[in-house]
């Protein structure tokens, strides 16, 4: 009992602001273990609240970090180049075009005249075509979608990641294909216009050097064949085998006319010199070369200074033409008529003489080639100081046997431009007779020389 006499309190009052000295060991052990257990706890508390602390910042870094995958992947996505998918069916429709459009030109090709080479050619280009066209008209669009909202979650966002990873690869995929398959239909569809450029312009070519040998065609038909191979030239894809097709018809309607003529020809005879149709140039002299007409006559009531006669075909023809022209206040005098075989020989010979070979023949014939020997040419002037002269196309009277000179049946025999198919330069003075079917059918087909009336041959020179 004694041994722990601090048990039992003093009776002494202890100072109120002392501990009691008796229980102090004991409530200061209370005290420790409780202060020790608060230091614990709050120790505990905090290490709680910092490993809860650490853990939401791990967990907000990793969705943070999720987040960021997401959203690169996401981006990736949206970053695909694939207009290739979205071009391809407008390229793949254009083809189809083109492949029509060579094969109704192929169709409209005429082989006997282009060869059978370029529709092959084109036959070729067009299945080629159509076999690329078949083979990517299958590729589909592998643009897809991707999920517009962006998940919540760490977790969440790594499988969206995955199931975007896996959709961008396919359509990276799929847009190779359709990049591949644009180049492959492009490249056909640039072919398939080659070939048809190609053919159109053989066509042209080929038209081209086929009407450049069919004579006796009007102004008329020849117009016709230049603004259609001019309408080829330009048409659009669509239209080229219309246009072809209209090429070859007016190339048909030049034929015609070139066979019409070379049966006007025959009928007409340009060959037996007392023919009146006769064709005198640098080609073909007269046959025989010395032939004179049996029948020459001088016009009556026309001047006529050099007394030159013409055949009497001819020279009722200028009586009846004089008495329009006198009525009309163009009245003309003749100033060459027949020249014979030995007169034309010494003109020759002094022009010649005079101006050289080379000059004189670009307006003198040479005998046997000059139409005055057939008695059917006759030069004309109105005294006005152009005789002989192109200054005579312009005069009044030159302009008008120009209009009128086919309805008596004589033809301005060298026209302007006319050179190198008539051999002569310009001469207005110089008329022919023909009679007035031809020279009114020359006159109404646009056609200026025989040699194109009668489908002869140009003859530039001798
Ligand atoms: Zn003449």
């Amino acid at each position: 009992m004694n041994e722990h006499p601090t048990e039992h309190p003093a009776p002494v009052p202890e100072p109120a602001a002392a501990e009691p000295p008796a229980s102090a060991p004991e409530q200061s052990g209370d005290r420790a273990r409780r202060r020790r257990a608060i230091i614990w706890g709050a120790a505990a508390l905090a290490a709680v609240v910092v490993a809860a602390l650490a853990l939401g910042a791990v967990r907000w870094a990793d969705e943070r970090s999720a987040r960021d995958e997401y959203r690169t992947v996401l981006e990736q996505w949206q970053t695909v180049d694939d207009d290739a998918p979205g071009a391809l069916p407008a390229e793949l429709a254009g083809l189809d075009a083109e492949i029509a459009a060579a094969r109704a030109l192929s169709a409209a090709l005429p082989e006997p005249l282009v060869g059978a080479e370029l529709k092959a050619a084109l036959d070729g280009a067009a299945a080629t075509a159509q076999q690329t066209a078949e083979q990517h008209g299958g590729v589909v669009d592998g643009r897809g979608t991707a999920a517009t909202s962006e998940p919540e979650g760490a977790a969440e966002l790594r499988a969206a990641t995955r199931r975007i990873e896996t959709a961008l690869a396919e359509r990276e995929e799929a847009a190779r294909d359709a990049d591949a398959a644009l180049a492959a239909v492009t490249g056909q569809r640039a072919a398939v216009v080659a070939a048809v450029d190609a053919a159109r312009g053989a066509l042209a070519a080929a038209v081209a050097d086929q009407a450049a040998t069919l004579t006796g065609a009007s102004a008329e038909a020849q117009q016709a064949l230049a603004t259609a191979s001019g309408v080829l030239a330009a048409a659009p894809l669509a239209e080229v085998a219309a246009s072809a097709t209209a090429l070859t018809a007016a190339l048909d309607a030049m034929r015609a006319e070139h066979e019409a003529a070379a049966e006007t020809a025959a009928a007409a005879n340009v060959d037996d010199p007392a023919s009146i149709t006769v064709v005198v140039n640098k080609q073909r002299p007269l046959n025989p070369i010395s032939w004179q007409p049996g029948d020459l006559r001088m016009p009556a009531g026309i001047p006529n200074p050099n007394g030159q006669p013409v055949r009497a075909e001819a020279a009722t023809a200028l009586e009846a033409m004089y008495a329009e022209a006198a009525a009309a206040g163009v009245p003309f005098i003749i100033t060459s008529g027949y020249r014979g075989y030995g007169l034309q020989t010494s003109l020759f010979e002094s022009y010649t003489a005079r101006d050289g070979l080379a000059a004189a023949e670009t307006y003198s014939a040479r005998p046997g080639h000059s139409e005055h020997q057939t008695g059917l040419a006759v030069d004309l002037d109105d005294g006005s100081g152009c005789a002989f002269d192109s200054c005579f196309g312009d005069t009044a009277t030159g302009r008008w046997l120009r209009e009128n000179g086919h309805r008596f049946g004589f033809i301005l025999r060298y026209d302007a431009g006319q050179e190198p198919v008539v051999g002569f330069i310009y001469e207005p003075w110089h008329f022919r007779y023909v009679g007035p079917q031809v020279a009114g059918d020359m006159r109404a087909r646009g056609i200026t020389n025989l040699e194109d009336y009668f489908g002869l041959p140009v003859a530039p020179t001798y």
